[in-house]
């Protein structure tokens, strides 16, 4: 069903085929919806094709060569001879592929019109593309982000975002992040496993700087250990680079010295020039406003991931998206609480959280209680020789309000950290449930019997 100003109308129309667009057709198809989905460049959007899964597949290739270079610890003798990265970019690309083509089957079986090309909202009611005008009783903006930069730092050449640093193809001697945020500290974990003197340079006080401060502390000195070089409360003043390297320099008059700048400094709005203002969509620095549903308060227009301020993360998108693909369908879906959204950080050591932050916890509950279990007392993590903690936090004798983890694998443990959080439940529910032994889920299980009184293989 193609759509045109004398033809159907949709139920919804979806500008952005990301994690927020295309969870969003999928779940209408589900609920029998008329759907166009229209994307200016592939299904799966920076999430898919240049985010979440190819910077994992990186880091993985990175534990690999870590575990290479540390296998004699376990009596394991190896050499390790380098990093090929043409093989690991077609290691990476592979899986990006295969999962571009269930994805695109997905659509394909969801009988949603797909459509290629550069849209723009030219009525409350119509996005157009190439001339052809699409009707939707909805309409859902999903048009995602972009790197940004800082003002006077043109990228180019040696000054690189992510979205470059994805596709070298070469190893580089040395590099310097700009940004300890998310996106910084994976690429500063890849490239040290992978050979490259890194120096992160972040303003704000800490690396990860939206975690529990004791996240960020942890992972400042496993850091330190790994020989990651880092200048927290360091502002950048300027770069200049040449045909061997960049030097960067900083407000308290350093200068650091690279191959190259990566700049993550977090991401922008896809906003500009789209028609959301003409048609009165409400905007704050490039960000769509909508309430708690998600609803932009014009007409029947909804906007969904990362162009709504709070988290820019898939599983947000993809959660979004569901929800006002139900909330069209009348289902009167819950609204998301942004706090109860799982956050991980993939690098060595992982980072993963959920929930209130120690700080906010106080902020909002006044008395809380917290307890560490270190995972020198978890087997798991023993024998997998990672080090690290689960914290937690509750309201003064009430709900598990945070979870607060680092350590290898700790992102596979969020999970049940979201369940906790996200059930409301007390660290007598949690202490009461059996984990399997030797797991790094028992650190979890540890830590909530600590915070229930009785504490088992706990030291402190
Ligand atoms: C390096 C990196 C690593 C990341 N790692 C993770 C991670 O591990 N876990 C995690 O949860 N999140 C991660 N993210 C964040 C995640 O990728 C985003 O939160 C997610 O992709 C947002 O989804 P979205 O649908 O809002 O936007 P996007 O995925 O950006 O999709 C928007 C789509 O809209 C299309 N579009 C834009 N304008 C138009 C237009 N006018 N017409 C037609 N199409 C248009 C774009 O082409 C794009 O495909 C990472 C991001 C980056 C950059």
């Amino acid at each position: 069903m193609t759509d045109s100003p004398e033809g159907n109308v949709y139920d919804l129309v979806i500008l952005g085929a990301g994690s927020g667009g295309y969870a969003a057709a999928l779940r209408a198809a589900q609920l029998g919806l008329s759907i166009a989905l229209i994307e200016a460049d592939k299904v799966g959007g920076t999430c898919l094709h240049r985010g979440c899964i190819p910077t994992k597949a990186l880091l993985h290739s990175a534990a690999v060569a870590d575990e290479i270079q540390h296998s004699s610890n376990v009596g394991v003798n190896s050499s390790f001879e380098g990093i090929d990265m043409p093989t690991v970019n077609t290691y990476k690309d592979g899986v990006v592929g295969r999962l571009y083509k269930g994805l695109q089957g997905l659509i394909k079986a969801g009988k949603i019109d797909y459509i290629t090309g550069w849209g723009r909202l030219t009525g409350q009611d119509t996005v157009e593309v190439d001339g052809t005008t699409y009707r939707g009783r909805n309409i859902i903006l999903a048009t995602g982000s972009y790197a940004r930069s800082l003002p006077g730092l043109e990228i180019g050449g040696r000054v690189i975002t992510s979205e470059q640093a994805l596709n070298l193809d070469y190893v580089p001697k040395s590099a310097i992040v700009l940004g300890g945020g998310v996106i910084g500290v994976e690429f500063a974990s890849v490239w040290k496993s992978f050979g490259v003197d890194v120096t992160i340079i972040e303003a704000l006080p800490n690396l990860v700087p939206n975690e529990d401060i004791a996240l960020s502390k942890a992972l400042e000195r496993a850091f330190r250990k790994r020989k990651i070089a880092f200048a927290t409360g360091t502002r950048f003043s300027g770069v200049e680079q040449n045909d061997s390297g960049v030097v960067v320099s900083t407000e308290d008059g350093k200068t650091y010295e690279a191959e190259l700048l990566l700049v993550a400094v977090g991401r922008g709005p896809a906003t500009a020039n789209l028609g959301y203002e003409e048609q009165g969509v409400p905007m704050e620095r490039g960000f769509v406003l909508t309430d708690e549903r998600l609803h932009t308060g014009v007409a029947n227009i909804y906007a969904v991931g990362d162009i709504v301020p709070g988290l820019q993360l898939a599983h947000r998108g993809f959660q979004q998206g569901v929800f006002v693909a139900e909330e069209i369908a009348g289902l009167k879906p819950q609204a998301i609480v942004e706090s109860g959204i799982p956050r991980v950080t993939y690098c060595e050591p992982e980072v993963a959280s959920v929930g209130l932050t120690e700080a906010q916890a106080k902020e909002q509950y006044g008395e809380i209680e917290t307890v560490d279990f270190n995972l020198a007392g978890n087997g798991k993590s023993q024998i997998l020789q990672t080090t690290g903690f689960v914290k937690l936090v509750r309201q003064k004798d009430g709900p598990i309000v945070g979870v607060h983890m680092i350590g290898s694998r700790a992102g596979e443990l969020i999970g049940e950290g979201q369940l906790i959080v996200n059930w409301e439940a007390y660290p007598d529910d949690v202490a009461s449930l059996i984990h399997a032994h030797p797991t790094q889920n028992e650190a979890l299980g540890e830590a909530a019997l600590a915070l229930a009184g009785k504490p088992l293989h706990s030291h402190n």
